[in-house]
């Protein structure tokens, strides 16, 4: 005996019963529990679309036996039978996951009619039309969504009438000529399918429940499921309940109501309704729905009550609510509420007003913004309502959206951008050289890389669009084109991207411009009341620091100074430098390059006046300063051929430099803190360039807060023997000026052993920072730079690994470092300063974990500040 119970009456819910009774039916349970004119029914549970697809598609014992017992209850509330033609019972039958799947599940409506029942209606309404209307409509829906015909074949048979009747619109059809209609339609459902169109309502009802069921795991589902993240075991609930007609006449109508408007936010009812009209007319488009606002003429008592429904759901649920109404003769009903989708502009504005209501607290506003989409209210976007085709799609590495016309070179992007051009550098992948051919782009367009690739991190720095890793791009850099799609793109051709979305699209396309107002510096504030976490930001130049500043970081986590060496000014005498035979010959080069250091430094610790500022000393490898040995080998053979042979010896002996240079695996070689052991004079010269900085700024009256930071330390050994070039520069500024100060020195931590003997290093550092990127990439062995490109897609397409690493920290392992690490390191020296400057910094599940782990601060790039104070928040809220 099945004593498990499938089928629960509306008025036995509430909205705590999602997971059992999906979305819409806990939701409808809910408005029925409080009073709110719904019409009457009943819920399948999700557990009962589970079961039906485990038995292979299969009714199963004891559930119609349940569902005909909520029918009779359901028939005596509405004073209607299924199948009796006086005052027959019409339902729809509609599926309800757990999660809202717009459009994606099935729907029928005016089930129960038949050959009998149509009459009734006829009868009870008086009108022999509107129940031939109800009848056609029902049996093409039944034949389409649970016969499985192709929609066509009856509207073809649709159309053949309306010529025949000469007559252009559905409406216009009389009840004989739906009538004749319908013997069609029967006809063609028997000849189509050998089967008849059922006309017992309980065969109906029964057959539609199971299509129900088995559209959870139709195509459109699956598909939305998998870009959703939504489970795939879940099922879906099934509702059936009474039929309102909104197709009554004139005092009759249907709609779609939001409390508030969904793409600004702005308070007041938003949504449209028609007069005269069932559900799917409004959807249709063959009538133009109408404004809200003048249902307050056309059905004023019902909008009267409409208004105060609206007000009340929106202050029940604590959000903003997307409602379905029907009226019929003037008797509202709600067919559905529901939480809102809105634009991020939207749930900043919602949220805000809200507080301001009295109608939620601080603490929720924040925690009902998702951070990530907060980056796309600070971009300029795409018009989320045009109409568009992307001719490809890489990786959203940047948010915004740019349009420009292609440039694949970037001394052309330089000079197009002075002139005041807008374009799009495209290249298969960008490295540090290309660097004044982005600064001027719009956007970054490349065909190879990931998400942390040179273009990513770089753009993401500046805020700058970026899509990355587009394979489908076919890149052809000796011609300038790229093929994609069966086109080709030459350059000067105008692209445009979304590096919100990864899109690419030819032309131009409508943009919307970023509104960040009032409301979302106040959710801001609110975040930094909540929040542990400080938040600082990866910023290398005056202007990111003060854009920084202006999004509310606290410091710098993270300068990278060989940004500076690559501009183009310095890169000459940095490669003067690199090439030097001598220690003279590179003091020399490092001579000339201290001043412009030190003014780099200068601007920066002036931008981030009274806050700290944690400079990296030098850490790429040499080589990437230099042109590569291909480039090279190409330039002089052609300088052999011009016959210039003075020129060609001059690029030879580059080319002897880079060659002795060059590295089998460069992200585990001669870089970071092993260059500044092996050249202390270019450590030396920064040390010194940041001093004189300060001591300048300190004349100035100015209260600078550097802090030095050593990269890839493994060994406690390097770090002293840094820390004392260091201090021994500090030292000499000091003595020289007169002008005493603090720097405190610190260390990354970004490889294993460091993570590992964290309690030595702890002993001469005076900060931590963890470089997830490279900690990421020396902890699985992945050389970021290969594995986005080559392998890491397919161990997430594969599911080996659930997230990319180098874009969401793995908490298992790396995680487990950082740990162990911010142990040792307290055990040494208790309450050491620890913080995070890897990508992760600015990414909610990770700055989570920075959360849990105790870390002093996150570091991320300044237009993800806003992200991380909400994120640093929401992980104190949700972790409290
Ligand atoms: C890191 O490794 O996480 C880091 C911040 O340094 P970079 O990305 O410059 O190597
Ligand atoms: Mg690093």
């Amino acid at each position: 005996m099945e004593t498990k119970r499938y089928v629960f009456m509306f008025e036995e819910g509430s909205a705590k019963q999602k997971e059992m009774l999906g979305g819409k039916g806990a939701n409808l349970a809910e408005m029925t529990r409080i009073g709110l004119p719904v019409p009457h029914g009943f819920t399948i549970s999700t557990e009962a679309c589970r079961r039906y697809i485990e038995s292979g598609n299969q009714l199963f014992p004891g559930l119609m036996e349940q569902v005909w017992e909520a029918l009779t209850r359901l028939e005596e509330k509405a004073g209607k039978r299924l199948g009796l033609r006086e005052q027959p019972l019409l339902v729809s039958v509609r599926s309800g996951a757990v999660f809202s799947m717009p459009g994606m599940m099935d729907t029928i409506l005016n089930l129960g009619l038949n050959d009998e029942t149509v009459e009734g209606l006829a009868a009870a309404t008086g009108d022999r039309r509107f129940a031939y209307d109800c009848y056609r409509r029902f049996i093409q829906m039944f034949g389409n969504v649970v016969m499985k015909m192709q929609h066509g074949a009856f509207e073809r048979i649709l159309e053949r009438h309306k010529d025949a009747a000469g007559v252009e619109f559905d409406h216009l059809l009389d009840a004989d000529q739906l009538v004749a209609i319908i013997a069609n339609y029967k006809e063609h459902i028997r000849r189509a399918t050998g089967q008849p169109f059922p006309l017992d309502p309980r065969q109906q009802l029964t057959m539609a429940i199971e299509a129900v069921f088995s559209s959870w795991n139709n195509p459109r589902a699956k598909v939305y499921r998998q870009t959703n993240g939504i489970p795939e075991h879940l099922g879906t609930a099934v509702n059936v309940q009474m039929m309102i007609f909104g197709n009554m006449g004139e005092t009759s109508g249907t709609g779609v109501v939001f409390t508030r408007d969904p793409s600004t936010g702005h308070p007041g009812l938003y949504g449209e309704f028609l007069t005269n009209a069932q559900g799917e007319d409004v959807v249709a488009g063959i009538r133009t729905p109408k404004p809200i606002a003048e249902m307050s003429r056309d059905l004023p008592e019902a909008y009267r009550q409409l208004v105060d429904t609206c007000q009340l759901l929106e202050k029940h649920y604590g959000d903003m609510q997307d409602i379905e109404f029907t009226v019929e003769k003037g008797i509202l009903f709600l067919l559905q509420t529901r939480t809102g989708k809105r634009t991020a502009a939207a749930a900043v504005r919602i949220a805000h007003d809200l507080v301001e209501e009295g109608k939620i607290d601080r603490a929720e506003a924040v925690r009902r913004i998702e951070p990530t989409q907060m980056t796309k209210i600070l971009h300029r976007g795409i018009d989320p309502d045009a109409k568009l085709e992307a001719v490809a799609r890489g990786l959203p590495a940047s948010p915004g959206a740019a349009t420009g016309q292609v440039v694949f070179d970037p001394d052309l992007a330089e000079k197009l951008g002075k002139e005041g051009q807008k374009v799009i550098l495209v290249r298969p992948e960008t490295t540090p050289d290309d660097i004044h051919g982005i600064i001027p782009a719009q956007g970054i367009l490349t065909s190879r890389g990931g998400m942390t690739c040179h273009a990513a991190i770089v753009a993401r720095g500046m805020g700058k669009p970026c899509v990355c890793g587009c394979e489908a791009l076919r890149i052809d850099m000796d011609n300038e084109t790229v093929a994609v799609a069966g086109r080709t793109i030459k350059a000067g051709d105008v692209v445009s991207i979304d590096g919100a979305t990864g899109a690419v699209y030819i032309g131009e396309v409508p943009m919307v411009d970023p509104t960040l107002g009032e409301e979302f510096g106040a959710i801001l504030r609110w975040a930094d009341d909540l929040r542990h976490l400080g938040v600082r930001a990866n910023a290398d130049t005056p202007e990111d620091a003060r854009k920084a500043r202006e999004f509310g970081a606290e410091g710098i986590g993270l300068c990278r100074t060989e940004h500076m060496f690559m501009a183009q000014d310095r890169l000459p005498i940095v490669q003067e430098m690199i090439l030097a035979e001598t220690l003279d010959e590179r003091q020399a080069a490092l001579d000339k390059l201290l001043p412009i250091q030190q003014g780099d430094f200068e601007e920066i610790l002036e931008a981030m006046e009274g806050l700290p500022t944690t400079i990296r000393l030098l850490d790429p490898p040499l080589h990437e300063f230099l042109p590569k040995v291909d480039e090279l080998l190409a330039e002089i053979a052609l300088l052999r051929g011009q016959g210039d042979y003075h020129a060609a010896a001059q690029r030879e002996q580059v080319l002897r430099r880079a060659r002795a240079l060059e590295e089998a695996n460069p992200m585990l070689g001669f870089r970071g803190c092993r260059l500044g052991i092996v050249y202390p004079e270019i450590y030396a010269m920064q040390a010194r360039a940041i001093f004189q900085a300060t001591v300048n700024l300190l004349r100035r009256g100015f209260r600078p807060q550097p802090e030095v930071m050593i990269p890839l330390v493994g060994h406690p050994n390097e770090l002293l023997a840094l820390r004392q070039l260091v201090e021994e520069v500090k030292a000499e500024v000091v003595r020289a000026s007169g002008i005493e100060f603090n720097c405190p020195i610190g260390t990354m931590i970004e490889v294993p052993r460091a993570a590992l003997v964290a309690d030595q290093i702890a002993g001469t550092a005076e900060f931590f920072s963890f470089g997830t990127n490279d900690l990421t990439q020396t902890t699985f062995g992945f050389s970021r730079d290969d594995a986005e490109g080559k392998f890491l897609h397919q161990y997430l397409h594969r599911k080996v690994l659930e997230h990319n690493p180098f874009e969401v920290l793995d908490e298992e392992g790396v995680g487990q470092l950082i740990r162990l690490a911010v142990d040792g390191g307290r055990r040494t020296v208790p309450g050491l300063k620890v913080g995070i400057c890897g990508e992760h910094g600015g990414e909610p599940r990770s700055i989570d974990f920075c959360h849990r782990a105790g870390l002093n601060y996150v570091s991320c790039s300044p237009y993800r500040v806003p992200v991380a104070r909400l994120a640093a928040a929401q992980a104190a809220l949700r972790n409290s």
